[in-house]
């Protein structure tokens, strides 16, 4: 059995993970989106609605499961059984510092990570950009699927 996490803050689901989650569940039989927690972090969402956008969005897909963790991402890897990471890259920012994570990740644990390269036109958009549209009253609808569209 193939188990991978994806991990990330998800505040909120957008349209680029949602594109990496549909096309990583080709790679794997089962795919964990890992909803971090971290106490120092401040939100917009609250976890339970982040975990709702993303559960609402892949209803349809038994495969994809939603679960939160704390801590290391290596650390959940291992409590889950999953052997794999996947994060998706939009620039070559995303790659340096990814790189970082994913070689010290590699020296604390077998686990490999796999990248996606995000699909053109959607390389702009982040949970960031997302959040500062909505605090400023912008359309947001075409960042977000429906699922966060309908909060
Ligand atoms: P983090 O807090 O770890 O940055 P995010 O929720 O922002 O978490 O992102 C989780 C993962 O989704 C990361 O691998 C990130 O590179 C990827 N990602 C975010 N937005 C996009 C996008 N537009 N296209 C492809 N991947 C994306």
């Amino acid at each position: 059995m193939r188990r991978a996490i994806f991990p990330g803050s998800f505040d909120p689901l957008t349209l680029g993970h949602h594109d990496i989650i549909l096309r990583g569940i080709t790679l794997f039989d089962e795919l964990i989106i890992a909803v971090g927690v971290n106490a120092d972090k401040k939100y917009m969402f609250t976890l339970e609605q982040r975990i709702e956008f993303i559960t609402k969005a892949f209803i349809t897909e038994s495969r994809i499961k939603v679960l939160t963790y704390e801590g290391l991402t290596v650390d959940f890897c291992d409590k889950v059984n999953a052997g794999f990471i996947l994060r998706g890259l939009r620039n070559p920012g995303d790659f340096e510092f990814e790189k970082a994570i994913a070689h010290t990740n590699r020296k604390l644990s077998e686990i490999e990570t796999v990248f996606l390269l995000t699909s053109s036109g959607k390389s702009f958009i982040s949970s960031s950009i997302v959040r500062d549209v909505i605090r400023n009253g912008g359309d947001y609808s075409i960042l977000v699927p429906d699922t966060v569209r309908a909060k």
